[in-house]
């Protein structure tokens, strides 16, 4: 399947009703990695905006790139950046995750470079499957990267890794358990407000008390999530 003819007036009709699920400080990513999942990322991310999304995510740099030249000024996070890109990166004012000890000090070393300081980023964190992320037990390390005036630390977050499976989930919980304990000690450490998020799609729908400060919306506001609200 190469072409898929998305409805925008499907688009726009998903992102209403589960923007209705969130509690309204919420913010809410439209996903749009991968061209909106083989959709056209064009047109999809445009409607995004005028919607009133709160901030687009890609996978890769080159994805955010592409939005910037069609002229989309809103907030694009890059959930999965390559170090090799960084400097691109900064310069199409796109806002990476931060994953690992060595993307965090190559990053710091393209932010001093350019002479920049309190540039947004992202930290993910690695509470349960093989994901990227890191590693809970680096959090110390972190917490002490923090401090430093290059970063400005927009959200921290971690991905609730079967959020689709039947409640309750001894998996989600312990994944839980780790980022409660991450969250708390970033609200300690942190110079400026954080924002903490941990939920895709099936997880808005299966675990509304934890919604939390953002959520990370892809498949369902193009409407192939299993459940009723998605169609
Ligand atoms: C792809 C992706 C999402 C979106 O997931 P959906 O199930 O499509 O809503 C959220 N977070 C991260 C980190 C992702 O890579």
């Amino acid at each position: 399947m190469n072409f898929i003819e998305i409805d925008l007036k499907k688009l726009e009709h998903n992102y209403h009703a589960i923007r209705s699920l969130l509690n309204p400080k919420t913010k809410m990513i439209g996903v749009v990695k991968a061209n909106a999942y083989g959709s056209g990322v064009n047109s999809i991310a445009e409607k995004l905006v005028a919607l009133g999304i709160d901030a687009l995510a890609v996978a890769y740099t080159e994805e955010g790139i592409q939005l910037r030249n069609q002229g989309i000024k809103a907030r694009i996070l890059v959930f999965y950046p390559q170090i090799e890109n960084f400097k691109l990166l900064i310069s199409a004012n796109l806002e990476p995750a931060l994953y690992s000890k060595k993307s965090w000090r190559a990053f710091e070393k393209n932010i001093l470079d350019q002479k920049k300081t309190n540039y947004p980023v992202h930290i993910k964190y690695n509470t349960g499957l093989n994901r990227i992320g890191f590693n809970p037990a680096d959090s110390k390390w972190v917490l002490n990267e923090i401090k430093k005036d290059a970063f400005n630390i927009k959200s921290v977050y971690s991905h609730l890794a079967a959020s689709e499976e039947n409640r309750p989930n001894e998996f989600s919980q312990k994944q839980l358990a780790l980022f409660n304990e991450i969250m708390n000690d970033h609200k300690k450490n942190s110079k400026s407000e954080t924002d903490f998020h941990l939920l895709n799609t099936s997880g808005i729908f299966n675990y509304p008390e934890l919604h939390l400060d953002w959520v990370r919306c892809g498949i369902g506001l193009y409407g192939f999530a299993n459940q009723p609200n998605g169609e």
